[in-house]
């Protein structure tokens, strides 16, 4: 994913979402990249560590 899109999405945590709160996930980890484009990596939540 491409960091304009996922800047553009802001998603959220899902996890935290069930219990009600609203928490944004972001790029924890970046195994490849190629210009502004992810190609492999992992997503955390900053609340919830998921
Ligand atoms: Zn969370």
């Amino acid at each position: 994913m491409r960091d304009s899109h996922f800047e553009r999405f802001r998603p959220i945590c899902p996890s935290c979402r069930s219990t009600g709160t609203v928490s944004p996930i972001h790029v924890a980890h970046v195994e490849r990249r190629v210009d502004d484009d992810v190609i492999d990596g992992s997503l955390m939540c900053g609340t919830c560590r998921t």
